[in-house]
């Protein structure tokens, strides 16, 4: 993914999946027991929109927006529903006619029950993978995994040959911030600031958790001289942005910042290097600043 879900979204999906998949499952059964001992038909719904009445079915045509409506593997899942619905259909009619359904629209209904289930499991572990691979407080990325996608990304701004961007941010004067106002206005910072970051980005920007108070932004297609532009525009709006500390009280951050292109010929960390050698220099020029790094 990611999934454009904040985490307790996310865990309430998980268990969603679950069910659905249990009673996909047994839908499965009560099929499967038909077809084979010829029981349960007068209570088998094989009306031609009886996939949208499926526990499935319910889920998935859900009437508000599905939060998973744009990822790809969620769409790819209603051709296979309705297929398989179709092949339930067929069979229950040929068995209401007093006759036995074919070897092929059997097999057919197995394979497409079984892929079905195996789309749902896939579906809920990336969105598992997603939650192990985010940082609680902020929903970023984690690190863990974190050279491995900036590696992707790297490949990819060769293959399509359109530079990729990362940029190092680091909140000013953090430490302050906690001792005046404690950790719990420290973590809202955090969360909140971050929340603006990432409502400034592009969907495919990636947010990482760098460690405490730091984090890497990659933006891929993105030369720096257009980054900076992206950042300068986040860097003001954050410290325009008030911040909302427990107990009503609001609070005004700024952030440092420190951009650089991804080498292509080089290990991704030494472009990590490089931003934060210009992150260094944005915080001795006196903070609240972008600086890019020119390879000098
Ligand atoms: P500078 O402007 O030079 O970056 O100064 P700074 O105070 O921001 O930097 P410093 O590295 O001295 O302090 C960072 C602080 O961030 C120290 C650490 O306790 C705090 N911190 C790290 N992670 C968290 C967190 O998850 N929540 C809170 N509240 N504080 C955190
Ligand atoms: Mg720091
Ligand atoms: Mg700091």
């Amino acid at each position: 993914m990611p999934f454009p879900l904040d985490r307790e979204k996310t865990q309430k999906l998980t268990e969603e999946l679950e069910n659905v998949i249990a009673a996909h499952l047994a839908w499965f059964k009560q099929f499967s027991r038909l077809l084979a001992c010829g029981n349960g038909i007068d209570a088998f719904e094989a009306a031609e929109d009886a996939y949208l009445k499926s526990p499935f079915g319910q889920w998935y045509y859900r009437d508000s927006p599905h939060p998973l409506a744009s990822h790809e593997p969620f769409q790819a899942m209603a051709e296979i529903q309705q297929a398989l619905h179709e092949c339930a259909r067929q069979a229950v009619e040929t068995i209401r006619a007093g006759r036995r359904p074919s070897a092929e629209l059997h097999d057919n209904c197995v394979d497409l029950a079984l892929k079905l289930n195996n789309k749902l499991r896939h579906l809920q572990l990336d969105i598992i993978g997603d939650l192990l691979a985010t940082d609680p407080l902020t929903g970023c990325y984690s690190r863990r995994g974190m050279i491995n996608r900036l590696q992707a990304e790297q490949e990819r701004a060769q293959r399509i040959e359109r530079p990729c961007s990362l940029c190092l941010v680091d909140f000013d004067h953090f430490k302050r911030i906690n001792d005046s106002y404690g950790h719990p206005a420290g973590d809202a910072v955090l969360k909140q600031g971050m929340r603006f970051i990432g409502g400034v980005l592009r969907k495919y920007d990636i947010v990482f958790r760098y460690g405490g108070e730091e984090f890497l932004l990659c933006l891929p297609g993105t030369p720096a001289d257009d980054a900076a532009q992206v950042i300068e525009r986040i860097r003001s709006g954050l410290e325009k942005m008030p911040i909302m500390l427990p107990g009503r009280h609001k609070l005004h951050v700024t952030a440092s910042f420190g951009i650089a292109e991804v080498m292509l010929t080089k290990p991704v960390e030494d472009s990590i290097a490089s931003a934060d050698q210009a992150l260094l220099r944005a915080k001795n020029a006196g903070r609240n600043r972008v600086e890019i790094w020119r390879g000098t």
